[in-house]
């Protein structure tokens, strides 16, 4: 693929543009050269020029990433997770050396593997600081990350869920950052 790549310099933090959540982004961003990645503290944007960069981060980028890929422990289809999900989760982020890939969510409760790169590297239950709700089965499990939701609230009250759905209907919910799967809860509520 042809690129030409537009670096803009500042002092910004560098995990703002790891975490940007488009990782047609980050994976132009590990592309650079080394000499230029260095300094990644002095970068605040890349962008591949002309027209891809009006398409990234929308819909259709998001659209064209394989979204889907197999847990390598058990086999399970596991859904794509940003960056910026990632690093809200691990215990120690800092240690974690993220590579220019896909990494998905596995959300088997019989499987140990909470994350996992397209490479078959994966990150485990007890390497990530939140208690992932759907792989436990305790009512005092998290449900919903976004308002505080456990399992036993929701089922114990029908307007809970009635709440976080007109919550999300607002924009007040933070999934991405607050959900271990980067993704909304509301398909987690019991039925
Ligand atoms: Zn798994």
């Amino acid at each position: 693929m042809h690129t030409n790549i537009q670096v803009i310099s500042a002092t910004v933090y560098p995990m703002a543009l790891l975490t940007a959540g488009c990782r047609h982004a980050q994976q132009v961003f590990f592309q650079l050269p080394a000499h230029i990645r260095q300094p990644v503290n002095a970068i605040v944007g890349v962008f591949e020029e002309p027209s891809e960069m009006s398409d990234c981060c929308s819909s259709s980028c998001e659209a064209s990433a394989p979204r889907k890929h197999t847990c390598p422990v058990n086999g399970a289809e596991g859904v794509e997770v940003s960056l910026r999900t990632i690093f809200h989760h691990l215990k120690a982020p800092w240690a974690w050396a993220a590579q220019p890939q896909a990494y998905y969510f596995c959300s088997d409760p019989g499987c140990d593997v909470v994350y996992f790169g397209e490479d078959g590297s994966t990150l485990s239950k007890a390497e990530v600081r939140t208690t992932i709700g759907v792989k436990e089965s305790s009512l005092d499990a998290p449900l919903c990350y976004c308002f505080g939701v456990s399992k036993s609230d929701a089922l114990s009250d029908s307007s809970v869920k009635a709440f976080v759905v007109q919550k999300t209907k607002e924009g007040l919910c933070s999934c991405e950052t607050s959900n271990p799967s980067g993704r909304c809860c509301l398909k987690d509520f019991p039925r």
